[in-house]
């Protein structure tokens, strides 16, 4: 096998995912060396038998990654069904790491925000008594 390519170069390269010169590169080392060929081949079988390693699953899904905005109003339960499955779908089966992150990253900020609302409001409560009692 060539050392200068990695089995994620000729994922992204069955996905055309690569800049153009990177592209004929491969493809011209594909023509050069049968053993990348049978390789690249295992690869598009393995695919086409709907079969990923996670690490493929959790690239692809990056690709389909619901934006920051999206994920808030998916916790503030904001998005319409179909958006919220799929978002449901991305964390649980996919299992996005990264969208994990996020979104708890998102939750202890909401939740943060939450207390900071009901802080001042109890102190605007607060606050006010205190004013019309002395007016009283
Ligand atoms: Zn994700």
């Amino acid at each position: 096998m060539t050392k200068s390519f990695r089995q994620s170069d000729f994922e992204a390269y069955l996905d055309e995912a690569l800049p153009p010169e990177q592209m004929a590169r491969i493809e011209k080392a594909l023509r050069k060396d049968r053993k990348l060929i049978e390789q690249v081949t295992a690869i598009q079988q393995r695919r086409n038998a709907g079969v990923h390693s996670l690490g493929e699953i959790w690239r692809r899904g990056r690709l389909s990654c619901p934006s920051r905005e999206q994920l808030g109003s998916f916790l503030l339960g904001a998005l319409p069904e179909e958006a919220a499955d799929y978002i449901t779908f991305h964390l649980e089966l996919v299992g996005c790491r990264y969208c994990q992150a996020n979104l708890s990253d998102l939750e202890s900020q909401q939740a943060e925000s939450h207390e900071v609302v009901q802080t001042r409001r109890r102190k605007y409560f607060q606050s006010s008594a205190g004013y019309l009692r002395r007016r009283e």
